[in-house]
């Protein structure tokens, strides 16, 4: 399965994700994470990345398309994935459907984890990342309104669009997601 996973920061995406690479045995792609590891390990992207992402906002698209686009033709990609954190702009997405076009291997289908925003607020409050001081969160909570969301009707035009409402307990969410994926297996 070729799965598209989107939510706004805080909705409880790494957690559900863990799960579903867990029982679907998919790769799991989080460029969150790619970045971070980046970041650490001081590479020419990941000193590029750092400034945007310590202040909330989103890091440069070509960046992104070049690091996944590279990242998809690894051999565990071959038999799905689980896209987590992208494509965060319309942009981004189109540039992932020209990969995906050109091998063939179209995405399944974009799950999207719905929690309002006050309750994000309180939730990212309480995580104690770096990027998770006030002033960033809501700059993180801007830039999925602004940047991320648009892609909501992105992929419902195309018929993709699941939505799992992200409120309740881990199990009660996941068992959502279990009853969406379960439909493309
Ligand atoms: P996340 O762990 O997904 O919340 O990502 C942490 C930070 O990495 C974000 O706040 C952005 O600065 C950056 N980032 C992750 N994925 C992307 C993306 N697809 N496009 C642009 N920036 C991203």
């Amino acid at each position: 399965m070729r799965i598209v996973f989107i939510g706004p920061p805080g909705a409880g995406k790494g957690t559900q994700a863990e799960k579903i690479i867990a029982k679907y045995a998919t790769a799991h792609l989080s460029t969150g994470d790619m970045l971070r590891a980046a970041r650490d390990a001081q590479t020419e992207v990941g000193v590029k990345a750092e400034k945007y992402m310590s202040s909330g906002q989103l890091v440069p698209d070509d960046i992104l398309i070049a690091m996944i686009s590279e990242r998809l033709q690894q051999a565990d990609c071959q038999a799905g994935y689980l896209l987590d954190g992208f494509p965060r702009t319309i942009a981004q997405a189109e540039a992932l459907d020209e990969m995906l076009e050109q091998n063939n291997t179209p995405l399944d289908v974009v799950l999207e984890l719905q929690v309002p925003e006050d309750e994000l607020f309180k939730r990212l409050a309480g995580r104690g990342r770096a990027d998770d001081k006030p002033e960033v969160i809501r700059e993180r909570l801007v830039a999925y309104t602004k940047q991320t969301s648009p892609l909501l009707e992105y992929y419902s035009g195309k018929g993709l669009l699941q939505s799992v409402n992200g409120l309740g307990s881990v199990e009660e969410i996941f068992a959502q997601i279990e009853t969406q994926l379960d439909c493309y297996k």
